[in-house]
C-alpha cells in the first residue's frame, strides 16, 4: 500500500516533502513528454497515433512466480513461440523485418497478414477494431515505462513501489511483447481505454472468440496474472501461429504453460 506520508513526520518536514515530490513529478512529466515528442518526430512510422494511457490502479499489484528459466528456440522456424516476459528478455542481438501496416502500425512481416486478415474479418462482421499499439523501439518502451511510474508516484506511492507496480502494466523496456514485433493492441474504436471493461466491447468479444482462427492469442488472461507477470490486459493479443493459438485459446492456458515455462509449484 502506498501511504503518502507517514504520521510521526513534522508538518514541516512533509511540507518540504511533498514540494520537492511534486517538482519531481512536475520535471520527470515535462521530461516524459519531451522524449515522446522527440520520439514521434524520430518514429513516427512506428508509433500509434494515439497512447491510450492504462489506468493505474494503485491498489492493484500482481504477484509473480518466478518460472524456471526457459531456453529461446533455435532457428527452427519456432519464432512464433518466442518467450518474451519479465524473466525472459528479448536477446539483444534479436532483429526484425518490419512492416508498416494501413493504420500507420508496424509489425514483424511474418504475421502482418494474418493481422491484417483478422482485423478485416472484425469489420465485415460490422465491428471497428483499432490498432493502438504495435511494434515499440527500446526507447518507446522505455518512456510508456517511465510515464507509468511517475504517475504511480504522483498517486502517493514510493519510486521502489511505483516501479514495481509500473512493471506490472506496461512491461520493463527489454521484456515488452511489443518489441518482438509480434504483439499488438486492439481496441474497439468506440471505447479506445485500457482498462479491464475493455473486455465488454462488442470488438473484444469477437477477438476473444475467433483469434485463434487466425494464429493470434489473448496474451494476458485475467487468471494468468501470476504466471505472466503482468496484468489482465483484454487488449493485447500475440501471434503464435495457428496451431499454438488454437491449442492455447481451446486449454484456457497461457504462453507460459503451453511451453511449460512455468514452475510446478505455480498456482494455475
Ligand atoms: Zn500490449
Amino acid at each position: 500500500m502506498c501511504n503518502k506520508c507517514d504520521s510521526s513526520e513534522t508538518e514541516r518536514s512533509h511540507r518540504s516533502r511533498s514540494w520537492l515530490l511534486r517538482s519531481l513529478v512536475l520535471l520527470a512529466a515535462f521530461g516524459g513528454t519531451a522524449v515522446l515528442l522527440l520520439g514521434s518526430h524520430f518514429h513516427s512510422s512506428v508509433l500509434p497515433r494515439s497512447i491510450p494511457q492504462v489506468k493505474p490502479t494503485v491498489n492493484f499489484s500482481v504477484s509473480r512466480v518466478a518460472p524456471p528459466s526457459w531456453q529461446p528456440p533455435e532457428e527452427t522456424g519456432t519464432w512464433n513461440l518466442m518467450l518474451v516476459n519479465p524473466w525472459n528478455p528479448l536477446p539483444e542481438d534479436y532483429s526484425i523485418d518490419l512492416v508498416s501496416l494501413n493504420s500507420n502500425q508496424s509489425v514483424d512481416q511474418r504475421c502482418a497478414a494474418a493481422l491484417e486478415e483478422m482485423l478485416s474479418d472484425c469489420r465485415t462482421a460490422g465491428l471497428s477494431p483499432l490498432i493502438c499499439s504495435s511494434y515499440r523501439t527500446q526507447a518507446t518502451q522505455q518512456s510508456l515505462y517511465n510515464a507509468q511510474v511517475y504517475e504511480l508516484i504522483a498517486q502517493g506511492c514510493s519510486r521502489e513501489e511505483a516501479e514495481e507496480q509500473a512493471a506490472t502494466m506496461v512491461a520493463l523496456p527489454g521484456t515488452s511483447e511489443h518489441q518482438l514485433g509480434l504483439a499488438v493492441d486492439i481496441v474497439d474504436s468506440e471505447y479506445q481505454i485500457l482498462e479491464s471493461s475493455q473486455e465488454n466491447t462488442p470488438v473484444q468479444r469477437w477477438l476473444m472468440e475467433h483469434c485463434w482462427e487466425y494464429g493470434f492469442i489473448l496474451r494476458y488472461p485475467k487468471e494468468k496474472t501470476q504466471l505472466t507477470g503482468i496484468i489482465y490486459e483484454p487488449w493485447h493479443y500475440r501471434y503464435v501461429g495457428k496451431e499454438a493459438a488454437k491449442e492455447i485459446m481451446n486449454a484456457g492456458i497461457c504462453l507460459e504453460e503451453y511451453l511449460g515455462a512455468v514452475s510446478s509449484q505455480s498456482p494455475t
